[in-house]
């Protein structure tokens, strides 16, 4: 098992199958935010090593692209089985560098291997349509195409899930992948990257470089990057969107999220108040997916708060590879003062805090518990902004209508959630709310990877998500109308079309 211990002084690149050191890198530091203290550093990719590593998915684009479709599929069903196999290994990764518990890390590696099953099963869809006969002799089918080098921008929440979500279907169809992850969780990666070596996949097909904004502007601006895939927060995902489309490059860009539930005042309130709990503190509230707006809908919400109360006053905080922590640290003290600020200018704002996560929490590390914030309006600054941490607020709403209009007024739509007992209730709210997931009595409606993923408004721009919607990013259709038979004409300067009688 790897741990602190064995890991190595510095997190190399991963460039044509095997580590990468480059000897001008400047580097950062990689910190654990259970201690604080550091556990490595990683080096930040100079123009010189982001070039070797698209150069070197270059070279390996063509081979791969060529290799048939089943081949390349058997390979990531080696990776899947690794994965597996190296489920303790990987959560320890996460949890070190990241901060989450172990069970909630193995919950990301379990999600991985999902999101590889499902990258293995889309390639069935690169096969296309085909019409017969379309004119005399003439018949017409489509199929798609891998699109080349792909790069995929990954934040420090998921360091495992998120990548896999983009290169697990970017290879599957055939492409070559170079992967940019949070320079504040970079091990996972090369760690994946030995993994996939170990599949049997070609040197070249997926590299790993490490580094800031430079590295990123320097590779969606290399010549030879066709796809560029981002997940991290609104104001970044706007600005790679921008760059990449003025590139002229394919690109879908993820965002910032803050996920509302609306609980009715039919809803089974130990239900809701247990998924509030876990849905608005777990991970300490460093999920796209997580919900830190609750709106309660008429006269439940004293009940639903006192409920909820319970519940976040009882989680153990503590540090990840602890068993007995419900939840772990910030990822750094810049996010914890940003918690901790945003919970003392809500309260200076008018909100009342019920529970105070600032209260009670490990000396050492970046910890902030569960605190609970009651009376919130709209206009107060922690609704307005992405707070990220185990914050959740209390909104108040009349009826469904209400609550609908608070929910689709927020620039944000990644997901939303509903707790009733009406189905009538839950058909509304799913019919009109404005977001990419949405839930009925589930507190993170993350869909299985079968189902495409991706916000709505701020939460992402770009068009085709992630998971099941992948292939149609990582691949370009081509329509192909072909003859066999001899022409029984000369030149034809007009369109062909069938005769209809
Ligand atoms: P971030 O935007 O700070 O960083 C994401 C990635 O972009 C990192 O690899 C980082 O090195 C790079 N980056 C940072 N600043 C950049 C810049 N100016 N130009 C170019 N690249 C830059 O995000 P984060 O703090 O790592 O992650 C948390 C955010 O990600 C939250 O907003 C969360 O909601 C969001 N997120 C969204 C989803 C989703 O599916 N929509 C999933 C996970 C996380």
């Amino acid at each position: 098992m790897t741990t602190t211990d064995d890991r190595p002084a510095t997190v190399p690149h991963w460039i044509a199958g095997a580590p990468y050191r480059s000897t001008d890198a400047s580097q950062s530091e990689v910190v654990d935010p259970a201690t604080g203290h550091v556990l490595s550093s990683v080096e930040l990719g100079s123009p010189a090593v982001i070039d070797a590593a698209v150069m070197a998915a270059q070279a390996a684009s063509g081979a791969w692209a060529s290799t048939p479709a089943p081949v390349r599929a058997a390979t990531l069903h080696r990776f899947r089985a690794l994965m597996i196999d190296h489920t303790e290994e990987l959560a320890a990764i996460v949890t070190s560098e990241q901060g989450k518990t172990l069970a909630d890390a193995r919950g990301e590696v379990a999600r991985s291997v999902e999101a590889v099953e499902v990258a293995i099963s889309v390639v069935q869809h690169l096969k296309g349509e085909y019409s017969d006969q379309v004119s005399t002799g003439i018949d017409t089918y489509s199929f798609r195409q891998a699109i080349g080098v792909c790069i995929g921008i990954t934040p420090f929440n998921f360091p495992i899930m998120v990548p896999v979500s983009m290169f697990a279907a970017a290879i599957a169809c055939g492409n070559t992948f170079v992967l940019k992850p949070s320079e504040r969780v970079p091990t996972a990666s090369v760690r994946i990257a030995q993994l996939l070596s170990e599949s049997g996949l070609p040197d070249g097909v997926f590299n790993v470089v490490h580094g800031d904004v430079d590295a990123v502007n320097a590779l969606i601006d290399h010549p030879d990057v066709a796809a560029v895939s981002f997940v991290g927060s609104t104001p970044v995902a706007r600005e790679i969107y921008r760059r990449s489309a003025d590139a002229g490059k394919k690109v879908q860009a993820l965002g910032g999220a803050n996920n509302h539930m609306v609980v009715m005042p039919d809803a089974d309130l130990d239900a809701a108040a247990d998924a509030l709990a876990s849905a608005a503190y777990g991970a300490a509230g460093q999920r796209c997916m997580a919900v830190p707006v609750v709106v309660a809908v008429g006269s439940i919400a004293d009940d639903l708060v006192a409920r909820t109360a319970q519940r976040a006053a009882a989680f153990t905080v503590g540090p990840g590879d602890d068993e007995d922590s419900d939840m772990g640290p910030l990822i750094s003290e810049a996010a914890a003062d940003r918690v901790k600020s945003a919970l003392e200018t809500a309260s200076s704002q008018g909100a009342s805090i019920v529970v105070d996560g600032r209260a009670n929490v490990p000396a050492t590390g970046y910890f902030v518990g569960p605190s609970l914030v009651d009376n919130v309006t709209v206009d107060s600054d922690i609704y307005q902004q992405e707070v990220f941490g185990p914050v959740l607020s209390v909104l108040r709403a009349d009826d469904l209508d209400m609550a609908l209009r608070i929910v689709n007024a927020s620039p944000y739509g990644n997901g939303a959630t509903i707790f009733t007992t009406s189905g009538v209730a839950g058909r509304k709210f799913s019919h009109h709310v404005q977001a990419g997931s949405v839930g009925i009595n589930v507190p993170i409606p993350v869909p299985i990877s079968w189902f495409g993923f991706g916000g709505w408004g701020d939460s992402r721009f770009g068009d085709d998500g992630l998971n099941y919607d992948a292939y149609r990013f990582y691949t370009k259709a081509k329509v192909v109308t072909q003859r066999w038979i001899e022409p029984k004409s000369g030149i034809s300067p007009n369109f062909v079309a069938a005769k209809h009688q």
